[in-house]
This record gives C-alpha cells, structure tokens and sequence, in this order.
C-alpha cells in the first residue's frame, strides 16, 4: 500500500471540548484516500517559520528530499489518527488535542481555520493493495477486550468502538479513558454491553488515572490471575526499552497468547509502559495478547 501526499483544505472546525478540536480537511483527490484499520494512522505536515502552508519536494523520492531539506526549512511532520474518512464527499476528520504552543501541531491547530491548507501523507486506495498503517488486529477468538489510553489516542479508541458496534462485536468491552478534565469526555457511539470509564486527570502526571484505574481492577482479570503484589508508579524508563530515544510500538499479538484477551493501549511513551508493566506482573495477562503504541513522549517531540 502507498502512502501518497494529499493536499486538503480546512472546510469546518469544531470545538468538541476544552482540549480536542476537529478539524475537517476536503480536497476531491481524498475520494481516493483509504483505511485499512479504524486505528487508521496517519502524518501531518505543518508549515515551517514564513511558510503558509508547507512546503514539500513532488517527486517520486518526495520522502528522501524532505528528509534532506534543512531543518529550517523542512516542515515538521507529527503522527494523527484518521477519525472519519467519508470519500463520497471526499471529506477527512481529524481530531487533535490541543496540549498549548509547545509543538507545532498544536500550534497549528489551535489557530487552524476554514480556508487553511495543509498536507496529509496518507493511504491511496486506487493501487488495490491492502492499506497498512494501523494496530487494531483482535485475534480470532477474542472473547474479552481492553481498550486503555489517554487523549490522544481518543480518536483512534472512538473509532475503534464504533466499528465494533457496526460489526455487532459481541466480545466483552472494557475502556478507560484518560483525559485533562471532565469537559474533555466526549459522548462514544458503541456497543451496549462496553463499559466506559473516563477519568479526568485534573492536573495529575499523565497516564496516573490509568493507572488507578487498572490497580483499581478495571478491566478483565488476566488468564492466569495476579501473579505478583507490585506497586504501581510510573517510572520514568523502562528496563526492557529506553522510550526516550526508541518509539515504543509493540504489536505482534499472537492468537492464543491472551486466552481469549486483546488488549489495545496507546498513550503517553512513560505512562503506557507503566500500564503494561502492571497488565503483565500484577494481573498475570500474557505481554503478546497487549498491542501497545506510544503515541507521544513527555518533554520530547517525536518527529
Ligand atoms: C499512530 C499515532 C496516532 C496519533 N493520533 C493522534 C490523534 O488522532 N490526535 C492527537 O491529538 N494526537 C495523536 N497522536 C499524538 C501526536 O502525534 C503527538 O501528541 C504529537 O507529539 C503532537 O505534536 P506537537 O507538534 O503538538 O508536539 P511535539 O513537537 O511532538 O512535542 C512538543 C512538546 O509537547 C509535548 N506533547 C506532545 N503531545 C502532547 C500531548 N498530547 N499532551 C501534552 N503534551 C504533549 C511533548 O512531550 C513535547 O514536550 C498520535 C500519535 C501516533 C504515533
């Protein structure tokens, strides 16, 4: 499947809470946009200082030019989940979490307007290929799933329990949901039997109320039970991978790992290490039935 450039245009903005606005991009080429998985990633471009919009090499080897223009000039680039993708309209929805002017796409998006341009690398249907670029792969056989996360991974969570309720999933769901403060819970279309707990972080460290949550017992118990009485922190690295200079990205589920368990996790790099670590060595769930992603690193950007 091809990742190709996809030049869109701002048509609506919506407020959805304090910190997360949607931001609905159109262009008649995203007809031919595709998703493989509702976890669907894809990157964004922003416009570097004096750009309007950003300013990317067309050719072939567009990837290699931009990777070799300077830094002055080369437009950062940030990973984004697609939240819907409609192609009769040719319409793209994005929703981004709005953390202040300390990144670019932040930056960006707290400013971003109908009328504003930008640049979407994202999957191009028309070759027939399978679209790759996404997690969310559930085993044959998955009775129980866990979804866990933090704001940013909100949208790809969402979208994730409204293909489940298209697909009349009918595993047991659990979801916990991290976000800044009680505006920030947005209303989930989902399956009726999924339980949802969202938990506002009121100024905690990012990935505490997760935490609680699971050390609390939400979710479902592990196959072989708790294992170990250990306590839960976050620590600020983890033994087996250094998030600090390493994208955690962990994904290879194997089919008969969880007994029947799927547990999908993204978040803050520190917290969901943190999550794992206690899923593993506290509840006793086997690491290969955990996908886990960290979507974002405290105090790095992750270009
Ligand atoms: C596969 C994937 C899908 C993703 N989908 C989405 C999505 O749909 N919506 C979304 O909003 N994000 C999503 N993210 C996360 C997003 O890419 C990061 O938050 C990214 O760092 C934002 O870029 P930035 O330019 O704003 O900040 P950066 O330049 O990357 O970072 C600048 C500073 O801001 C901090 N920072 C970054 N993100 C946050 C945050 N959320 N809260 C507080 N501080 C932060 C960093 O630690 C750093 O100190 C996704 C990430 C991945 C890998």
């Amino acid at each position: 499947m091809t990742y190709r450039l996809f030049d869109v245009e701002v048509v609506r903005r919506i407020q959805l809470s304090p910190s997360m606005v949607r931001l609905v991009f159109a262009d008649p080429d995203v007809r031919h946009m595709a998703i493989g998985g509702p976890d669907q990633r894809i990157k964004i471009f922003f416009p570097s200082a004096g750009q309007a919009t950003p300013q990317l090499p067309r050719d072939v080897n567009w990837y290699a030019g931009y990777r070799a223009l300077p830094p002055t000039t080369r437009p950062p680039m940030r990973s984004y989940t697609i939240r819907r993708l409609d192609a009769t309209v040719a319409e793209v929805e994005v929703d981004f979490v709005l953390h202040g002017d300390g990144g670019p796409a932040s930056r960006w998006a707290i400013r971003a307007r109908p009328g504003d341009r930008t640049v979407l690398s994202a999957p191009d249907g028309r070759d027939g290929a399978i679209v790759s670029g996404f997690e969310w792969r559930p085993p044959a056989g998955t009775r129980r799933l866990l979804l866990v996360g933090d704001e940013t991974a909100v949208p790809a969570m969402a979208a994730i329990l409204e293909h489940l309720a298209d697909t009349g999933c009918g595993a047991t769901i659990d979801v916990v949901l991290e976000v800044a403060g009680r505006d920030d819970m947005l209303s989930l279309r989902a399956p009726p039997q999924a339980r949802i707990d969202w938990r506002a972080r009121d100024g905690a460290a990012h990935g505490r109320c997760l935490l609680d949550a699971l050390a609390g017992g939400a979710g479902p118990p592990g196959s072989a039970g708790p294992v170990v009485a250990r306590p839960a922190h976050i620590p600020s690295g983890d033994a087996e991978i250094d998030i600090d200079r390493a994208i955690l990205w962990e994904t290879d589920s194997a089919a008969e790992a969880g007994g029947g368990l799927y547990v999908w996790m993204a978040g803050e790099a520190g917290a969901v290490v943190a999550l794992r670590r206690h899923l593993v060595g506290v509840r006793g769930i086997d690491r290969r039935a955990i996908a886990c992603m960290g979507y974002w690193r405290l105090g790095r950007s992750l270009d």
